[in-house]
């Protein structure tokens, strides 16, 4: 009953509002439609309990605006301030 392949922990999903341009691909090639334009025109997760992690919106984001976290753990949530 230990299955991984089940949806046990949302993903999060990191946008960084201010390098997201708006252009959509993320959203169109989500799978899951997870992500969405807000009425700001920047991509959020909407759904982010369906994510399924192919980070499909992370290779396609042309401004690397977009990351996905397998499960929050105690390693400071991935932030990578540069
Ligand atoms: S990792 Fe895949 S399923 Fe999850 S939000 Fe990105 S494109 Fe959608
Ligand atoms: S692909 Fe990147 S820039 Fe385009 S809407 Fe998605 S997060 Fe924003």
């Amino acid at each position: 009953m230990n299955n991984s392949e089940t949806k046990t922990a949302a993903r999060a999903h990191h946008i960084e509002r201010a390098w997201c341009k708006g252009c959509g691909i993320c959203v169109h090639f989500c799978p899951k439609q997870v992500l969405k334009l807000d009425e700001q025109g920047k991509a959020c997760a909407v759904r982010s309990e369906d994510c399924i992690g192919c980070r499909l919106c992370e290779l396609r984001c042309p401004d690397l605006a977009i990351e996905v976290s397998d499960r929050q753990t105690a390693d400071g949530q991935g932030n990578d301030h540069e």
